[in-house]
Order: structure tokens, then sequence, then C-alpha cells
């Protein structure tokens, strides 16, 4: 019996595409463009100006508060503009953008080898917000904020994040398999920093080969792996806490309500780099796929490469995308083309073909209950396009829990009426947003 959750969906997991595939190394472009907004919370400000030479891993934008985080120079180069740029989340963003001199030549002083072992817990956090690392998974929440939770929760629990439940996405499948160690020692800085003895990794079981070799990775160590369902949104983080602990984290509650910390794999292998190493967040894994990607693959590539570089590098599309997304195709971003950068959030790059992404004619609601049924956060999704209609943001909020919806479109996925819910829950949580403010 594999741990589970209610509620979730079956989707094709299309994850044949690279799930072999392993980790390629994409050269640096000649351009990268670096958002000052790379994560959530307050964005980074340049301390670079236009026409500056910059060396690899040097910081050229500073974190402008405790929810805000550093970002570096993925490679050495001249400072070609500060300006307007495309943004793959908030379609545009001040950038800096880097002109890569091909010589890679790291700033003299980051790389250093450390033992975290003899580091304070307040020298490794330090390192870690230095570092600019933030949730790799695709939330890109700063990590140094999340491994140091306030004193007023108790933290009993830390859950490592290997489910991947998005189709396509094999990005995380790989680091699970090809940096092991790193990961590990991620883990083990994250246990000392709040005082844990284990964690535990959930997997689902359509990553078997991971399954099984972490669980011989981790004897003698203290991690356990569990084997989960493959359902999605199992990945969610409070579908793993439930399958993982059987806890119900609350209505507006966080993970650590319930004392748990859960963290993605890619992000421990980044803390691992920093804190053992000194070496920033200047790159990351990510998976290229769709059915219109000539050669899938799973890419380590600099941040603020271009997604059309990225997808050149995987051999080009073969035909006219019917649709571009960051991240899954179920909670990911659709983007207007391919002329947007790599940011720390970006877990997939999706070129889609029209039966890759199925649709239809929305049509009225026949009561049909499905959507219920699956919601994995116990919701009445069906009630939130009647309340979208009649522009009732208070009942939405009030009868219908809005604010518990995590977006995970399970409910659109099983609509025999096309009805395209997300979007009316969207569209109310915008305007619950902008009556509060
Ligand atoms: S209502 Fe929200 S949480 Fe429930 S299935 Fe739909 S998108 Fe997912
Ligand atoms: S699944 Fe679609 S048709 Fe069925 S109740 Fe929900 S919104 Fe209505």
């Amino acid at each position: 019996m594999f741990k589970s959750f209610r509620g979730g969906i079956h989707p094709q997991d299309q994850k044949q595409y690279s799930r072999d595939k392993a980790i390629e190394t994409m050269p640096v472009p000649a351009k990268l463009v670096l958002p000052l907004r790379q994560h959530i919370g307050a964005p980074a400000e340049a301390i670079v100006a236009v026409g500056e030479q910059v060396k690899k891993g040097q910081c050229i934008a500073k974190s402008t508060g405790f929810v805000s985080s550093p970002v570096h120079a993925p490679t050495s180069g001249k400072i070609a503009a500060i300006a307007v740029q495309p943004h793959p989340v908030f379609g545009t963003s001040m950038a800096i953008v880097l002109e890569a001199d091909g010589e890679d030549a790291w700033q003299e002083g980051v790389l250093v080898e450390r033992d975290w072992r003899s580091l304070s817990n307040s020298d490794l956090l330090e390192i870690i917000r230095n570092a600019g690392i933030v949730g790799l998974g695709g939330a890109a929440f700063p990590t140094h904020v999340k491994l140091n939770p306030p004193p007023d929760k108790k933290i009993d629990t830390l859950i490592i994040n290997g489910a991947e439940c998005e189709p396509y996405l094999t990005a995380d499948h790989r680091v699970m398999l090809e940096w092991p160690d790193k990961m590990i020692e991620g883990i083990e800085i994250a246990l000392k920093l709040l005082g844990l003895n284990e964690a535990v990794i959930g997997i689902e079981k359509n990553k078997a080969d991971a399954v099984a070799f972490l669980e011989k990775k981790c004897q003698g160590k203290p991690i356990k792996v569990a084997a989960l369902e493959t359902k999605y949104p199992q990945g969610a983080e409070k579908m793993l806490i439930r399958a993982i602990t059987g806890r119900e984290v609350p209505s507006g509650g966080l993970p650590a309500d319930v004392g748990v910390i859960v963290q993605n794999v890619g992000t421990l292998a980044a803390v691992s780099d920093a804190v053992s190493h000194g070496k920033p967040l200047i790159e990351r894994v990510v998976t290229v796929s769709g059915g219109l990607v000539k050669e899938p693959k799973n890419i380590l590539v600099r941040l603020g490469t271009s997604f059309a570089q990225a997808v050149e590098w995987c051999g080009g599309l073969t035909g006219k995308a019917a649709k571009i997304v960051m991240g899954g195709p179920m909670m990911g971003m659709a983007q207007a083309g391919l002329e947007v950068p790599i940011v720390k959030g970006t877990s997939g790059i999706l070129a889609l073909a029209k039966s890759d992404i199925g649709g239809g004619k929305e049509r009225g609601c026949i009561r049909c209950g499905r959507c219920v049924e699956v919601c994995p956060m116990g919701l009445a999704p069906y009630l939130f396009a009647i309340w979208g209609q009649r522009d009732n943001v208070e009942a939405a909020v009030k009868e219908g829990h809005l604010l518990d919806c995590a977006e995970c479109g399970s409910c659109v996925y099983v609509c025999p009426a096309k009805r395209n819910l997300v979007h009316y829950i969207k569209l109310l949580k915008a305007k619950n947003a902008a009556k509060r403010k």
C-alpha cells in the first residue's frame, strides 16, 4: 500500500520523453537576462552599473528584506543593460542583461571548501541567504526563511519533496539519481538547522529506480524513503504532508502549523553546493520536453538563458506549439513565446502540440459532482464558477474557502463540461486581494 491523500487525478505522466536522459550541461549563451524578481518576496536591487565588468558568482543584485534573495552573475562578462525585460511569471520585470565574455571566470574568493559541521546555525543561514537559494520546485520561496521557522512553531518533521507529480517533468528525478550525495548533505544541513534527527524523502512510485537507489544510499543515515502513490497533485505541500504524516494543514495555515517543513530535492543539492563549496545559485536543472521538442532533455543551464536558447539546444521544435509552458502542464505558467529567461523557479519548459492539451468548448455545468470528488482540498469547485459569474467574492471566501484552493487544476481536468474553474478561481482571488488592499 503506497502513501497518498484523498481526491486527486491520474493524468498520463508523459515522463517517457526525458526520464532516462542524464543531466546535460548546456554551454553558456552570449547573453543572459537576470530579472530582479526571481523569488517570492521583495525584489532584489541591482548593485552593478551598465558597462561594469563582472565575474562569475559575483553578487550583482542584493536582497532588500528578510523575505528576499540576491542575484549572482552566472558567468563573467559585461553588464549591457539594466532595463525592463520579459519575465516568465510577471510578464515584464526590471532585469540585468549580462554579455558573456566567454572566459566563464569565477570571482576570486567565492569558491571555498567548508566543513558544515563546524559552522553555527546562524552562519549556515547566512551562507544560504547570501547564496541566493530559493525553492527550486517552482515556488521560489527563499530557503533561509523556510529553514528558520518562527520560535512559536514546534517543528518535528522534515519532508523532502521528490514527488515531482506534474506530467513531463523529470528534473528532480534526475537530481535524485545523479546528485544523491549533494542532496543527502543538504538534508543533513537542514536537519541540523531545524534541530531534528530524521527526514523523510517522498517519491512517487513511478520513479521506482530512485526509491530503490535512495533507500540503499540512505542506509545508516537519518533519512527514510517513503514511496507514494502516483497521483496528481501528490507533490503539493499539503498533499505530501497528508500522505506522509496523516496531518491536515488547517484552512489558511502553513506546513509549520502542523510541525512540518518541506524542501525540494534540488534545493537541498543547492544548499550543499553553497555551504560546502561556496557556490551561489547561478544554474539549475530544467526539463525541456513536450510533444514538439525534437530531443527532450534534462539540462543544467545558467540562469538568464532564454527559453528559445534552451529549446534550440534540444534540437528545436518540430512544429508550431499550441502552448508554451514554464513548469508542468497542470500548474505551470503559459507563455506568449520563447523569448523569456530561465529564472530560479523554472523547473521545466514545455512545448505542447494541440493534441497534448485537449480542450474543447466550455458548456454549462451538469452538476455531475466529479470536480468535488477529485478536489484534494475538499472544496466544491463548481461553485467558484457561479460565484465568479455573480462577482460574489465574499461567498467564495467565506463559504467556499477560496483561499485554500491550490490551483492544482484537477477539477478542470475531470470536468466533462470543460468548465474553466481555475480561471474563475484566479479571478476571485485577484478581486479578493484587491479588496483587501
Ligand atoms: S478547487 Fe482548487 S484545489 Fe480543488 S481541484 Fe480545483 S484547482 Fe484544485
Ligand atoms: S465537473 Fe464540471 S460539470 Fe461536473 S459538477 Fe463540476 S463543474 Fe459541473
